[in-house]
């Protein structure tokens, strides 16, 4: 297996990704865990699996939240099987922006939109459908022969300075520099905001998203956390780090997307073209108002955690020992992180089911609770459904609403183990 060795076994206190402080405060402890999208064949449910820390720290400088790298990106990507555009919802956020894009900035044929993990090409296709210059970064050579069959002209790389270097010298700088939920996932997180920094023009804007700690912690998403997110931002965090690479931010967009994202809108330090909206001070208020710039708040997160694992794992119990039946419904990378940390196996949760093929017949990593086809929940009449994808709740009730014919109950366990009817 492809993993990253230099942190395996006994090592010094990890250092902040960012700011290179040492790192002694833990933001929580999830233990040990297989890597989320590890689903298992039954011939390798008899064989060693490898189980990584899931213990995030937080900077008591710099203030981000991160996990060590104890798993490369080269690993992460070789299996990539995530492919954008198999979602309408998503793929509707992504027209919206492109027209904001586009009118905002007034983006034309001569500009240049440059997109960092452009996946399949699922945004840049609606730039290339106006007629605007687009070049996708993408390391993950699956995906990127999917953008490149879009007519979305893409480098199968890792994005870091050197590669903006060698754009740079053949005259490509980029008038909106796109990254979209990458940031988490890149373990030298310098070099790649320092690559931004050389890869934008003068006047260029930059636009990011990811998933807002804030939100995180008050809504109690720990499952969100995996060996493939290195890093976890605040607005006050993120501002540091473009900052300190000469990027000023001056806008922000708060999105529902992954339980609730940031959109950030950065520039170079000295473009004074763009003012600062008030977007960005009344959400820097919220966020000290949270505590987020102060190491206490960070540290009282844990216990939040464990009361959810003692109340999701006292409602599993109860209902087993009432003679009850419960099965899972999804197989998110995050019911990964959710069972491992609370040991909750096929012991209380027979079986789960997901729509996606790819998981049907595969076994979830760690508590090997087999994954089936969601017909089966006819089949079985359990009593309980415990909802993994948490995020897609209303849905997932609406579609699944046929196991009240039996009186079946769901579960849902995020942000509090909750029985629904
Ligand atoms: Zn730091």
């Amino acid at each position: 297996m492809n993993v990253n060795t230099k942190n395996n076994g006994h090592h010094a206190a990890p250092r902040c990704r960012f700011c290179q402080a040492e790192l002694s405060h833990t933001f929580v402890d999830l233990g040990m865990s297989p890597l989320c999208e590890s689903y298992l064949q039954a011939e390798q449910l008899n064989r060693m699996e490898p189980f990584y820390p899931l213990h995030v720290f937080v900077c008591d400088n710099c203030f981000l939240v991160q996990l060590e790298e104890f798993v490369s990106p080269e690993h992460i990507f070789s299996e990539y099987a995530y492919f954008s555009s198999y979602s309408d919802s998503w793929l509707d956020h992504c027209r919206r922006y492109t027209e904001h894009m586009v009118e905002r900035f007034a983006l034309n044929g001569q500009s240049l939109v440059v997109e960092l993990a452009s996946n399949d090409g699922y945004l840049l296709q609606y730039f290339v459908r106006s007629n605007i210059p687009v070049l996708g970064v993408e390391p993950a050579a699956n995906v990127a022969k999917a953008a490149q069959e879009k007519n979305v002209p893409t480098l199968v790389r890792f994005f870091g300075q050197e590669l903006a270097a060698e754009l740079v010298a053949q005259g490509k700088q980029a008038d909106l520099l796109i990254g979209n939920n990458v940031l988490a996932q890149v373990p030298d997180l310098c070099d790649f905001v320092a690559g931004m920094k050389l890869l934008l023009k003068p006047q260029g804007i930059i636009t990011v998203e990811f998933p807002h700690l804030l939100r995180l912690i008050n809504e109690n998403q720990f499952d969100t956390i995996y060996h493939e997110h290195f890093s976890y931002f605040s607005f006050l965090t993120a501002e540091r780090i473009f900052a300190a690479h000469g990027l000023r931010l001056f806008d922000v967009d708060e999105l529902p997307t992954h339980g609730g994202s940031l959109r950030i809108y950065g520039c170079h330090a000295d473009d004074s073209s763009e003012t600062v909206t008030a977007r960005v001070g009344d959400l820097l208020a919220r966020e000290e108002a949270a505590g987020l710039n102060n190491i206490a708040s960070y540290c009282s997160f844990a216990e939040q955690v464990h009361r959810t694992k003692r109340d999701l794992l006292g409602c599993l119990i109860h209902a087993r020992a009432e003679g009850k039946s419960v099965v899972g419904y999804g197989a998110p990378g995050k019911g990964n992180t959710l069972l491992n940390y609370c040991g909750a196996g096929k012991d209380l949760i027979e079986y789960t089911v997901d729509r996606n093929p790819y998981k049907q017949g595969r076994f979830l990593p760690g508590t090997h609770i087999p994954i089936h086809h969601p017909d089966k929940i006819r089949e079985t009449r359990p009593d309980y459904l415990l909802i993994l994808p948490w995020n897609l709740k209303a849905e997932i009730m609406q579609q699944m609403s046929f196991v009240r014919e039996w009186g079946g109950k769901f579960i849902v366990p995020i942000p509090k183990a909750m029985i629904l009817d």
